[in-house]
């Protein structure tokens, strides 16, 4: 099948890529002055596209490492910025890049990196998931997302968007949703609404699991049917009385159980294997 392709400045949108170019200057300066890059900065921007972050970006960072996966963009970009001393273009997949490999040769490797995007919106959880497992380098993250997935990745519990992504954001990051961008400020306009949220790696987590490989399985499995009871979705894991040590009904879903919980939860479960 023909991938479906919209042609404006030259370049040819790819769907497949999630090319939604941002076209207005207010947006655009609206999301740099909440990133707020500064001069002895190092930043790593996903998906570049034409540019429209990664200029005003370039003129004020000490470094800027950008990742494109789309080979068309990169003569053009390397072309625009090949001789600013902060330009490093990476062609490649930013679900699979090593971002670790970015700090390698600086002397100070925590919590350095500021990573931005506008993401392509279907590649955005498995994404996020992975840049999460860099979380000791990283300062800070500033994305744009469909709003809805900002609604979840900032959610409270109890509310109808709160879910596993809510859960792992946040034992992760504190997060937070910025402010909201409408279809008509993107070639071509996406068909949903997009929104800006910020993440910030707590280098001390408020609730520290045991072991977050357990955590992040029993919240999947928590999560498993939405409109089950933890004790349901649970079982074979805690028992409704294990659930209830814990200090959580068994009769509660997991919509409403705070990161806390979940951490309770996952330690012990923990001390049974
Ligand atoms: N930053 C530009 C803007 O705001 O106008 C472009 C944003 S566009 C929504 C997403 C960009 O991510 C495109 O340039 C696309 O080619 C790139 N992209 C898509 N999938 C990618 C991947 N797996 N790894 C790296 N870049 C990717």
């Amino acid at each position: 099948m023909r991938e479906k392709r919209t042609k404006t400045s030259g370049h040819q949108h790819k769907k497949r890529f999630g090319q939604n170019f941002l076209n207005n200057p207010k947006i655009i300066d609206r999301i740099v002055a909440a990133i707020r890059p500064m001069s002895e900065q190092h930043l790593v921007e996903i998906g570049p596209g034409e540019a429209a972050l990664t200029e005003p970006l370039l003129q004020v960072v000490r470094k800027l490492d950008i990742i494109e996966i789309d080979n068309d963009l990169i003569g053009p970009l390397t072309k625009r910025f090949g001789n600013m001393k902060a330009f490093n273009l990476h062609h490649h997949d930013a679900l699979t890049f090593d971002y670790a490999t970015l700090v390698e040769n600086e002397e100070k490797p925590t919590a350095a990196l500021r990573i931005v995007g506008n993401l392509p919106y279907n590649i955005s959880s498995p994404l996020l998931f992975h840049l999460l497992e860099y979380s000791a380098l990283i300062e800070d993250m500033h994305f744009m997302l469909q709003k809805e997935v900002v609604e979840r990745m900032t959610a409270s519990p109890g509310v109808k968007a709160y879910g596993r992504l809510s859960v792992m954001m946040q034992y992760a990051c504190q997060a937070e949703y910025l402010f909201t961008v409408g279809p008509e400020n993107f070639t071509p306009p996406p068909k949903v609404d997009s929104a800006i949220v910020r993440l910030v790696p707590y280098r001390s987590k408020p609730f520290q699991a045991k072991d977050d490989k357990t955590f992040a399985d029993l919240v999947k499995q928590a999560f498993s049917q939405k409109r089950k009871t933890l004790r349901n979705n649970l079982k074979g894991w805690l028992t409704a009385e294990q659930i209830e040590a814990c200090g959580i009904a068994p009769s509660d879903r997991a919509e409403s159980i705070d990161i806390e919980g979940f951490v309770k939860l996952a330690n012990f479960y923990q001390e049974t294997l």
